[in-house]
C-alpha cells in the first residue's frame, strides 16, 4: 500500500512515509513502483507538508488504500465506467459546453489550482504547460489510479461547494431494487420507472414507481449497495400494502396493532385497511376515468393542456403515441382536415373577389392572404394543409398567366410592372 504513488502518509499512523515517494509518470496503467528501489532515493525535501496540504495527503492516501481494499465508493458503481461518472459529474458541476461537451479547460485549470503545483510535485506531478493528465483521465487514454483519486477528490470538492448531489448523478444510470417488504420481487427485480424531478427549493430528486403499487421518492442509496434506495417520502402504498393490512386487521381486528405491526401510522393503516388513496396518492395517480379523458381529448384536438397532463400522468402510453406517430406516416386527423377543406374554400373566394376586382390585381400568395384578411403564419400552415395548398397553387398567378389576363382586360395596370 505504501508503495503506490501519491501515498505520502501512512493511513494507519498518519505518519508521514519517507521513502515511499516514487515518481508518477504519465505513463499507461497502474503506475506501481517497488519499494525497495524507491527506498534508494533520498527522501525529497519538498515532501514537508503544510496543515491543508497534510490533511489532502492523508485523503488522498485512504482514497488510494481503498481502491486496493475495493472499498465502497460513489464511484463504483454496476453499470458505468468510472470516467463515465466523472464525466456526468462534471456536466452537473457545470463543466459543460453544450450538450455531452466538457469545458476540458477550466477542469485542467480546476484541478491545478485546487491541488497547487506545490503540493501535486510532492506527489510526484509535475506541472508544466504540457501537463494533461486529468484531461486524458478523462478521454479515457490514462488510467492511473492517483488521478483517478485525485480527480474525484476534486469532483467532490466541487460537489460540496456548490451544494450538488453527486450520490444523485449516478443514481441516474442504475435501476434501484424496490424497498416493498411485502412485494415478492425476485433478487434481480430492478424498478424500471425512476424519474428525476425539481423540489421547489430547487435541488433534485428521484421519483420510483414499483409495478407493485410502491412509489417513493429518494435522493441518494446506500453507500454499501447503489441499488438499495434509501426512501425519503412514501407517495404510494399499492395494493400489496393494502392486502398485508388487511391480513393483520383479520387476525386481529385492532388498527394500532396493524400500525405497529407495519411501522406506520394509526391514520396510514386505516387508510390501507380501508383501501383510500390519500389525495397525493389520487393526484399521483389519478383516477382511469380522467385518464381515459385526457386520451380522447389529446387524440382529438392534440391540446396542450391535454398533452403536459398525460406527459405528467400517462407517461408510458405517451411515449407509445410518440412511437407510433414516429413509425406511421402522419396521417391527417379529422380536426386538420375539417380545417383544411375550410380553409381551401376561403382562399378559392377570396381568388372570385380578387378576379373581380378592379382595377385588375396580379393574384399572389400575400394578396390572398390580404384578402382573407389573414396573416402571413397562413402560409407558413400550408404544408400541412394539402386541399388549401393545392387550391392557393390553383389561384395564384405566374408572371405570364397576370399579363395574359391584364392583357385581355384591355386595361393597363395602375403600376406598371406590379
Ligand atoms: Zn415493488
Amino acid at each position: 500500500m505504501h508503495q503506490l504513488s501519491g501515498v505520502l502518509l501512512c493511513t494507519e499512523h498518519e505518519e508521514l512515509l519517507v521513502s515511499s515517494h516514487a515518481p508518477s509518470s504519465p505513463s499507461m496503467l497502474e503506475d506501481l513502483h517497488d519499494a525497495t528501489a524507491a527506498s534508494g532515493l533520498e527522501p525529497p525535501e519538498s515532501a514537508a507538508l503544510t496543515e491543508r496540504e497534510r490533511h489532502l495527503a492523508l485523503d488522498i492516501a485512504r482514497r488510494c488504500q481503498g481502491l486496493f481494499t475495493s472499498a465502497s465508493s460513489k464511484w463504483v458503481h454496476l453499470f458505468a465506467h468510472p470516467v463515465e461518472l466523472y464525466r456526468r459529474a462534471a456536466v452537473e458541476l457545470g463543466y459543460d459546453l453544450g450538450t455531452r461537451r466538457l469545458n476540458a479547460k477550466e477542469i485542467l485549470h480546476d484541478f491545478c489550482e485546487f491541488y497547487g503545483a506545490a503540493f501535486l510535485s510532492k506527489l510526484g506531478i509535475i506541472i508544466s504547460s504540457r501537463y494533461r493528465q486529468p484531461l486524458e483521465l478523462l478521454n479515457r487514454r490514462l488510467d492511473h489510479p492517483l488521478i483517478h483519486v485525485l480527480m474525484q477528490r476534486l469532483l467532490e470538492q466541487r460537489a460540496e461547494e456548490t451544494n450538488t448531489d453527486l450520490q444523485f448523478t449516478r443514481k441516474q444510470i442504475g435501476p434501484i431494487r424496490c424497498p416493498n417488504p411485502y412485494a415478492a420481487h425476485p433478487e434481480d427485480f430492478r424498478i424500471e420507472n425512476v424519474a428525476r424531478k425539481k423540489s421547489p427549493d430547487g435541488s433534485a430528486y428521484l421519483v420510483a414507481n414499483c409495478t407493485c403499487g410502491y412509489g417513493f421518492t429518494f435522493r441518494r442509496t446506500d453507500d454499501r449497495d447503489p441499488a438499495i434506495p434509501i426512501v425519503q417520502s412514501r407517495v404510494r402504498f399499492g395494493e400489496t400494502f393494502e392486502r398485508e393490512a388487511r391480513r393483520l386487521y383479520c387476525n386481529t381486528p385492532s388498527v394500532p396493532f396493524v400500525a405497529k405491526m407495519m411501522d406506520v401510522s394509526i391514520h396510514l393503516a386505516r387508510r390501507l385497511i380501508r383501501g383510500q388513496k390519500s389525495k397525493r396518492e389520487n393526484k399521483r395517480d389519478p383516477d382511469p376515468t380522467r385518464i381515459a379523458k385526457l386520451r380522447a381529448e389529446w387524440k382529438a384536438s392534440k391540446s396542450a393542456a391535454a398533452s403536459k397532463a398525460l406527459w405528467r400522468n400517462d407517461r408510458a402510453w405517451m411515449l407509445e403515441q410518440k412511437k407510433e406517430e414516429k413509425a406511421a406516416p402522419r396521417k391527417a386527423s379529422r380536426g386538420n382536415l375539417e380545417e383544411d377543406a375550410t380553409i381551401a374554400n376561403e382562399i378559392r373566394a377570396a381568388a372570385a373577389v380578387l378576379l373581380s376586382t378592379m382595377p385588375p390585381r396580379r393574384i399572389t400568395n400575400h394578396a390572398v392572404c390580404r384578402q382573407l384578411g389573414r396573416t402571413k403564419t397562413l402560409l407558413n400552415k400550408l404544408p400541412r394543409l394539402p386541399l388549401s395548398r393545392a387550391e392557393m397553387s390553383k389561384v395564384t398567378e405566374s408572371l405570364a398567366e397576370w399579363n395574359a389576363r391584364r392583357n385581355a382586360t384591355g386595361i393597363d395596370a395602375p403600376f406598371p410592372g406590379d
